[in-house]
């Protein structure tokens, strides 16, 4: 079995964007935090704190916490790379080579195996030996 990865671009595209936003979240998170976190004694618990306490203030009256600004990044990087995941599509094709038969019964034609033999037709699903179409 051959298998050919088919990716849908739109996917791709869409989970390309949420990856960078989400980073981007993050890393304005911890951008801000940063120059506390580093003299801290105890960073994880100083950045968790922060994160709590610190306000991002997009404007005047509207404050953001950082902590909502991890929680959005972390959920966009999440919700990026199932995207990604589920945009990945395998086909798996049969091995070997490939040859037009064509149906002696309704003439139409398909792609088959060199070696098939008796075969229901998938169209007419009448049993049959097809004919190898000449080229
Ligand atoms: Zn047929």
């Amino acid at each position: 079995m051959s298998r050919i990865l088919r990716r849908q671009k739109s996917g791709y595209v869409l989970s390309l964007i949420l990856c960078l936003i989400g980073l981007t979240a993050l890393f304005v998170a911890l951008w801000k935090t940063w120059p506390e976190v580093s003299s801290a004694d105890n960073p994880f618990s100083t950045f968790w704190t922060l994160l709590w306490s610190e306000q991002l203030d997009l404007t005047p009256s509207i404050g953001f916490k950082l902590a909502y600004l991890v929680i959005l990044g972390t959920v966009m990087l999440i919700s990026g790379i199932v995207i990604l995941v589920l945009s990945r599509q395998w086909f798996y094709l049969p091995a070997g080579e490939t040859v037009p038969f064509q149906c002696p019964f309704c003439k139409k034609q398909w792609r088959a195996h060199k070696n098939q033999e008796l075969v229901n037709c998938p169209y007419c699903r009448q049993q049959t030996y097809p004919r190898m179409v000449e080229k």
